[in-house]
């Protein structure tokens, strides 16, 4: 049986391997390798071009695909104008070093919130139909965590200062659900030699066992009597048993000639890889923290090359204001290179530029990613989703790709993935 898998994203990667494993004649069409999750070289410098810190993978696949994580610590430092708050690996050492910040509730904010993680693990990671936000909730409920289904911004007050609430929510996400504040807060890890190895990693697995990479874009799904059939590339078609597509769900439809209409909007973020010529320099409350995430208000910053010697020179990678950074972290500047979402667009053949395919917010939480009603599958038989527009969504996780695949083999060849 044939599967075409469009998109070599590291969601891409994971699904054409499980699917290749079960014994699935596999081609992934792509003209780029790792989608968002990828190194480029610029002036001999490994940057992580996208996405910079790797928190949301399984274990699972962190061990199966062998992704080498530097385990920092702290993993996070809050540089606040009057506070600097290290966020130690070790859970009872982060919790006495909050507490001494004044922040009294800290550590019933952990408890909620690691008993809400180890809810979504246990019952609500590796599905093949998402589940709706009312399963959650009351779910949630039955071990007393319901308040993290509250709106972030009221869930965090009840625990934490206002002054870290931006250290654990993004703009645009303080009404949903405080579910999204327990998504985003992980024990964030670098990966040797970039985000890239992770999808490289994932790549020569896969290969190995057969898996096909055809270096191209695809320019159409071709659908006959409402089922894909195969793929169109140039003048050239494949046909397949069935296409997996982990391109963002508005491109998917849009290769099927498919009417609907989904809510983008080009989002305000921008991302800076800045070589520099050393270590950058600091003020003194923060030199002993430069192997961290460092966050302030003016961004998000990370400088890999303090502990990872792979880079070949020095990189500073963040999200933010870029004069307020800079001011910050002095140094001598040798590139810039500049992310956002307009020129995302072109690089990473993504919709408006969402990093994560679409909104993580309503309506796209839940069984409502991408659409009620299509969980890992498209109103067009034999088309199915599995990128970061699929539940649970967005970030380098691997679950979208791997719970696509898992639903593919149940309907196709009638057994399970797991065991
Ligand atoms: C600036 C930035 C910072 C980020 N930081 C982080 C972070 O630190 N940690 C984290 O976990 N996440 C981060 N993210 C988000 C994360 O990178 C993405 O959500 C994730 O990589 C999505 O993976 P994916 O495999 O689902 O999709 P993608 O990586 O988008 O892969 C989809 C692939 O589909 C391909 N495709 C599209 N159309 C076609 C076509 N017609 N034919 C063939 N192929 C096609 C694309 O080329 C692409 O390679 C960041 C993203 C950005 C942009």
């Amino acid at each position: 049986m044939r599967a075409i898998v469009i998109g070599a994203g590291h969601n891409g990667l994971i699904a054409s391997y499980y699917l290749r494993k079960t014994g699935f004649d596999v081609i992934i069409f792509d003209n780029r390798l790792g989608g968002m999750t990828d190194t480029t070289v610029i002036k001999g410098v490994k940057i992580s071009r996208a996405s910079y810190v790797l928190g949301l993978m399984p274990r699972k696949f962190v061990e199966e695909f062998e992704i080498p994580v530097i385990q920092q610590d702290p993993v996070q430092t809050i540089w606040l104008e009057d506070r600097v708050i290290p966020f130690w690996r070790d859970r009872e050492k982060r919790i006495k070093e909050l507490v001494n910040a004044g922040e009294d509730k800290f550590p019933e904010f952990e408890e909620k919130i690691t008993k809400f993680k180890e809810l979504l693990e246990r019952k609500f990671t590796f599905v093949t139909t998402p589940p709706s936000e009312k399963e959650v909730r009351e779910e949630a409920k039955k071990i007393g965590v319901e308040d993290v289904m509250r709106p972030s911004k009221e869930f965090l007050s009840k625990y934490l200062s206002e002054d870290l609430h931006y250290s654990f929510i993004y703009p645009g996400m303080e009404n949903s659900p405080g579910y999204l504040v327990s998504y985003f807060y992980n024990d964030w890890s670098f990966v040797k030699g970039g985000m890239g190895t992770v999808a490289e990693n994932i790549y020569e697995k896969a290969k190995k066992i057969g898996v096909d990479l055809i270096n191209e874009k695809i320019d159409k799904i071709l659908v006959e009597n409402d089922k894909a059939v195969g793929v169109k590339v140039k003048d050239k078609v494949y046909k397949a048993d069935v296409i997996l597509s982990t391109a963002s769900p508005a491109e998917t439809m849009r290769l099927a000639e498919y009417d609907h209409k989904f809510f983008l909007h080009k989002p305000g973020w921008v991302k800076y890889n800045v070589i520099l010529r050393e270590i950058p320099k600091v003020c003194e409350r923060i030199k002993g923290f430069l192997n961290s995430i460092i966050d302030f208000e003016g961004g998000e910053v990370v400088i890999p090359s303090v502990l990872d010697d792979n880079r070949g020179g020095v990189v500073m990678e963040f999200m933010g204001n870029y004069d307020e950074v800079m001011e910050r972290f002095k140094g001598e500047i040798l590139h810039v290179d500049k992310l956002n979402a307009k020129n995302a667009e072109e690089i990473y053949n993504l919709p408006a530029g969402d990093l994560n395919h679409l909104p993580m917010r309503e309506p796209y939480l839940f069984d409502g990613r991408p659409e009620k009603g299509w969980g890992y599958k498209t109103p067009i038989n034999n088309l199915y989703l599995g990128g970061a527009g699929t539940y649970p969504g967005g970030q380098v996780s691997g679950i979208p790709g791997y719970n696509s695949a898992r639903l593919i083999i149940l309907d196709k060849l009638g057994r399970d993935l797991i065991t």
